[in-house]
């Protein structure tokens, strides 16, 4: 199905009071964002809705997939503009009428323009007298097979029969900057846009361990960061070189504690980045018990060398909850892509699952801290991804169909 108008609901945004003026800026913003591509004619923003008109007939299914990617609407409407009289609303509906999906109906009608002589369920009444003699289908109000929708504002009638979930959460550019320590991974990832949807703008810290990993695992991670491009606009990778560090905990400390040494410096080097970047938190994809090294204990005694609150978004979720959402995102195919990450180099066959922060303190006694720090910071390579992913690989909303609505 093709529309020419397509309405976005909010529901957060909507309860922000004092704010809201401001959260409907970003999502404004952001809806323009995700339709350039498109033949957009206006964006008019009536109260709790975002009312898109493009200058054009589109195919659904693309407003769906772009606005899909859009953090603050409740719900993507495919509508059509019916005039101002219960006639116009008949005659709109009337060429629908046979398509519509088999089984029992219902209509419902909100009305803001409060003019208007009949009351939304005189409204109903009217038009589902009129869809029952019209299609000999029979009203159910619990529990319809197929609902019609009338919105009513001072325009006139709005229509929409399928709507479509949008991705919930609160505009992106609302709740702050962070930094997200991004690894190849299918978690971290997840944890980056479960944090966009709380309405975080993040920049992308990742580190490698080439040459001893090989350029693919780099390659990776640029693709990752233009897949979370299409959900934020322009994004800023920093790829940071780790191996001398590594070398140095291999030679200097024990074995057991190697991963966990490395994560303190991964969280020593986002921080230093962060506090340039005026980031006021770090990100992880950790989920407690997943791995040796996400214990309680050691999340503790990693996070004790951070500035910034660490934030894990992940950390109440299964495997199974994490995958799910990466599929829905977009990322899990380019996450299972194969690769050698940075923590996968020398990793000991008996890790430390309890470590203490005095512990790894006293280990890292043996190394300059500082000086392996600003050595890697220098040798830091920043990316500005301004090209995003195609929409090809931002999957459809559920209940979206290529090709129908
Ligand atoms: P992921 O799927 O995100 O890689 P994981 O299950 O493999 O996570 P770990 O390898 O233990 O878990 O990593 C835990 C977290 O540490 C990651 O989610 C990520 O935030 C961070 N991290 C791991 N490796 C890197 C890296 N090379 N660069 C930046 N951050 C990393
Ligand atoms: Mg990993």
């Amino acid at each position: 199905m093709d529309v020419t108008h397509v309405i976005g609901t909010t529901h957060e945004v909507g309860l922000k009071g004092g704010n809201r003026r401001w959260f409907e800026k970003h999502l404004v913003r952001n809806v323009r964002r995700a339709l350039a591509d498109l033949p957009l004619h206006s964006i008019r923003r009536p109260s709790w809705r975002v009312l898109v008109r493009f200058s054009e007939p589109v195919p659904f299914p693309e407003v769906a997939r772009r606005l899909g990617t859009v953090f603050g609407l409740r719900s993507i409407l495919p509508v059509v503009h019916a005039g101002q009289t219960l006639d116009d609303v008949r005659a709109a509906l009337e060429p629908r009428l046979d398509a519509l999906r088999p089984g029992t109906f219902a209509v419902r009608c909100q009305r803001s323009d409060k003019s208007f002589p009949l009351t939304s369920v005189e409204i109903e009444r009217e038009i589902g007298g009129f869809v029952g003699e019209r299609t000999g289908r029979k009203v159910d109000l619990s529990n319809p097979d197929v609902t019609i929708h009338l919105l009513l504002d001072e325009n006139g009638f709005w229509i929409w029969i399928d709507g479509v979930d949008g991705p919930g959460g609160l505009p992106v550019g609302t709740g702050g900057r962070a930094a997200v320590l991004l690894s190849g991974g299918i978690d971290s990832p997840v944890a980056a846009l479960m944090m966009m949807k709380r309405g975080m703008r993040l920049d992308l810290v990742h580190c490698h361990s080439a040459p001893r990993t090989d350029p693919a695992g780099l390659e990776k991670v640029e693709l990752l960061a233009e897949l979370l491009a299409r959900y934020q606009g322009r994004t800023r990778l920093a790829m940071v070189p780790l191996l001398p560090i590594q070398e140095a905990i291999v030679a200097g400390c024990p074995e057991p504690l190697r991963l966990l040494l490395y994560r303190r410096f991964m969280v020593r080097l986002a921080a230093r980045l962060a506090r340039r970047w005026r980031s006021k938190a770090l990100v992880t994809g950790e989920s407690l018990g997943q791995v040796a090294s996400q214990t309680v204990e050691n999340m503790a005694a990693v996070e004790a060398v951070s500035p910034l609150p660490m934030l894990r978004p992940l950390v109440g979720l299964d495997k199974e909850e994490i995958i799910d959402r990466a599929r829905r995102f977009g990322t899990y195919p380019i996450s299972i892509l194969p690769h050698l990450d940075c923590c996968s180099l020398f990793v000991p066959e008996h890790p430390e699952t309890r470590a203490t922060a005095e512990q790894l303190a006293g280990a890292e006694a043996a190394l300059d801290v500082g000086g392996l720090v600003d050595t890697a910071l220098e040798a830091t390579r920043f990316v500005a991804v301004t090209e995003p992913a195609s929409w090809k690989e931002i999957p459809l909303p559920p209940g979206v169909e290529a090709g129908t609505p």
